[in-house]
């Protein structure tokens, strides 16, 4: 064995959804948005100064956070951008969870958790949702280092009343509590609202779903001045230059076209509803989605043989090969011709 493997960090690294090359694919396999960005990031980026782009972007993402508070009706400190959510919340878990109780989250989620606890060394505890794959506020009533819980779930698309959060939050005043809430746009109610009240609330949330700009790389945590100071601490320890200027001016003229962006959201969830029907008259089974996936389960059929064929036929869905959820699939909501043609071969498939 080389002397120098025992100074290597090993790590089991996250699975990103594959990014297929072949032109063709219907890709319903990585949640993201059918729709272009508004045509207001269209406009700012044709309209960007390219001669900027000599200096370092503005460390403190000052355009960026001012359209988010402003937005969300929040102080321009209670708000720090990043690189994805996935920047935002590696940088959470460096900041918020350096305890020694573990970090609770729940054992069917966000896989990057578990991966970012292991990379930072960071002791945390999986606590099973129940057999619905709900969240039991009771469960997180025990003592811990932190607690982090997507809202609407991934990938079970599942929401959590307000009241649950609020039982949560109450059972954790000496915790920092994160709720993910990627794709909250989608459904149900933001956690936001409880941020003048819970000094220990980070809710973090992504543009690059209901915003249609993944490829922007764009996340946000919206907490108390005080929580965003840590944040900010630890992101000047390690790299000040986060968001690049092109996704600062983006992502400020995406925040501001709220008209845009509702009209996109209400599209896709209306394609959601009409395709949970559909599939639900094809024997799928699952629950309700306030997101903009589905995650479905056929009695008869293994979600391993659909996902196959479906990816045969050049039609990407996702399929976690892990406990409790190996017979399930994640479908992402495309346009609705896309998901017409999804539903055309599952019918070929499940019907004939
Ligand atoms: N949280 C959840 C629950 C997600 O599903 C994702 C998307 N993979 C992310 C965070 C990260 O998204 P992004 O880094 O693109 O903002």
């Amino acid at each position: 064995m080389k002397g120098w493997m025992k100074n290597i960090r090993q790590v089991t690294p996250y699975t990103p959804g594959e990014q297929p090359k072949r032109p063709g694919i219907i890709k319903l396999n990585t949640n993201e948005n059918p729709y272009p960005p508004s045509p207001k990031v269209d406009k700012a980026l044709k309209e960007m100064d390219v001669s900027m782009l000599r200096r370092y972007p503005d460390p403190t993402c000052q355009i960026l956070n001012d359209a988010l508070a402003h937005e969300y009706h929040l102080r321009p400190e209670q708000v720090f951008t990043g690189v994805g959510s996935d920047d935002v919340l590696a940088m959470c878990f460096m900041t918020f969870f350096d305890g020694e109780q573990p970090v609770l989250f729940p054992d069917i989620t966000y896989n990057f958790y578990e991966v970012w606890a292991e990379v930072l060394r960071i002791p945390y505890r999986k606590v099973p949702l129940d057999e619905h794959f709900c969240i039991q506020s009771r469960d997180y009533a025990v003592p811990n280092g932190g607690v982090i819980f997507a809202n609407p779930n991934a990938p079970t698309g599942q929401i959590l009343d307000l009241g649950t959060i609020r039982e949560i939050l109450d059972a954790n005043r000496d915790s920092i509590v994160i709720v993910d809430e990627a794709y909250i746009d989608f459904g149900g109610e933001s956690a936001l609202r409880f941020l003048d009240e819970y000094e220990n609330l980070v809710v973090i949330q992504t543009f690059s779903k209901s915003r249609s700009l993944a490829g922007m790389r764009i996340g946000a945590a919206f907490a108390s001045p005080e929580l965003i100071r840590y944040l900010t601490d630890v992101k000047y320890s390690i790299n000040s230059y986060t968001l690049n200027t092109a996704a600062l001016i983006a992502g400020a003229a995406s925040a501001r076209d709220r008209k845009y962006f509702q009209e996109t959201v209400g599209k896709i969830v209306r394609t959601r509803e009409r395709v949970s029907a559909r599939l639900r008259s094809l024997g799928f089974i699952f629950a309700d989605s306030s997101a903009n996936f589905l995650f479905v389960t056929h009695p008869e059929i293994p979600a391993v043989k659909l996902f196959e064929a479906l990816k045969e036929e050049g039609i990407y869905v996702r399929y976690f090969r892990q406990p409790r959820i190996d017979n399930y699939l994640r479908i992402t909501i495309g346009t609705d011709e896309e998901m017409d043609a999804l539903i055309r071969f599952l019918e070929g498939m499940i019907l004939l």
